[in-house]
């Protein structure tokens, strides 16, 4: 991948009618003028990882009205790294049709509280990186950072497939294994805002290093830079052992997960899961019944998450939502 490309999609879930002027459209033009539309507040979105990082504008329902993407840069200069995300952030801000209300962010942990400070495991350019303050500097708007995979959390009770759960954990398997717990109706902080880190439950006892210092963490045996280290090919080409392997590591964190926690759905996103598709579900589903006896966590599912492609910037949408108190219901 090179430069950074811009998309335009439709709407995420059911939202009511938003003002597009001045944004791509291949739409009709509408030969009477209507009544004027109001405009519909949006909030900038922003997701950090590892592999690639995307800016969008999304409204305060959920709606994605345009979106940019760009690969991480692969540098040891943190200020690189921030520099292609301003260049997306500046590029939607200016095709803005309305002047965003807030900024949410997605990142990778784990991070300071209120991600005054960032440290994310497949950034390693980012050591204690001020993100807040530079995103304040660079958009002017008031910031609201967290974990990516609790962002995904807040985005699937919001508008994917958690709508109905109010005891669930959101998943990615991607680059690295994150993840975001809600429980009892309430997202889990804990006491730096790090809660959720599924990644570092041990599924192999003295198993393989792991980023964290520690060995055999879940991210360091099922990520998808664990599978590359392992088999010496990219995730995207494992075979069908490397694939159920993958996602029996899974279902075996997620079993001492639901047995301490009491859930009803766990929702897992991410390219490697997704990717890996049926070979996957199957074997964490398998493994799950088997490490899950108790009748409280018997009835525990593990589904794809909801939203798609479209989690992790609706997730940074929610995170804005979640800390201004821009909801008009609901969680
Ligand atoms: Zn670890």
């Amino acid at each position: 991948m090179g430069a950074s490309t811009a998309t335009t999609e439709s709407p995420a879930g059911d939202v009511g009618p938003v003002v597009a002027d001045g944004l791509p459209s291949g739409g009709p033009v509408p030969t009477e003028p209507g009544p004027p539309a109001t405009p519909v507040a949006t909030v900038l979105a922003v997701d950090i990882g590892g592999t690639k990082m995307e800016a969008g504008i999304v409204t305060v329902d959920g709606a994605i009205l345009d979106r940019v993407r760009t690969p991480t840069p692969v540098s040891t200069d943190p200020m690189v790294v921030f520099g292609a995300l301003a260049s997306i952030v500046a590029e939607v801000l200016d095709r803005a049709p309305v002047r965003p209300v807030a900024c949410g962010v997605g990142c990778g942990g784990p991070m300071a509280a209120g991600g005054s400070t960032v440290s994310p495991l497949n950034i390693h350019a980012w050591r204690k990186f001020p993100l807040l303050q530079h995103l304040v500097d660079l958009t002017r708007l008031p910031v609201a950072i967290d974990n990516d995979a609790k962002a995904l959390a807040l985005a699937e009770g919001w508008r994917g497939a958690a709508m109905e759960s109010s005891n669930y954990l959101a998943m990615v398997v991607s680059t690295g294994v994150g993840g975001g717990i809600v429980l009892d109706g309430h997202l889990l902080d804990g006491s730096d805002g790090n809660a959720g880190h599924v990644g570092h439950v041990v599924v192999v006892p003295d198993g393989r290093p792991c980023a964290c210092g520690g060995r055999g963490c879940l991210e360091a045996e099922a990520s998808g830079t664990a599978i590359a280290s392992a088999t010496g090919r990219p995730a995207a080409e494992a075979d069908e052992a490397t694939r159920r392997r993958c996602g029996m590591l899974v279902g075996r964190a997620v079993g001492s997960v639901a047995n301490l926690l009491d859930l009803q759905l766990v929702m897992v996103a991410g390219s490697v899961a997704l990717g890996f598709g049926d070979d996957f579900f199957a074997a964490a589903r398998q493994e799950l019944a088997l490490r899950c006896g108790l009748g409280y966590a018997r009835s525990t599912r593990i589904e794809p998450a909801g939203l798609g492609a479209d989690g992790p910037l609706v997730g940074a949408a929610a995170v804005a939502r979640h800390r201004h108190g821009l909801a008009r219901s609901g969680r």
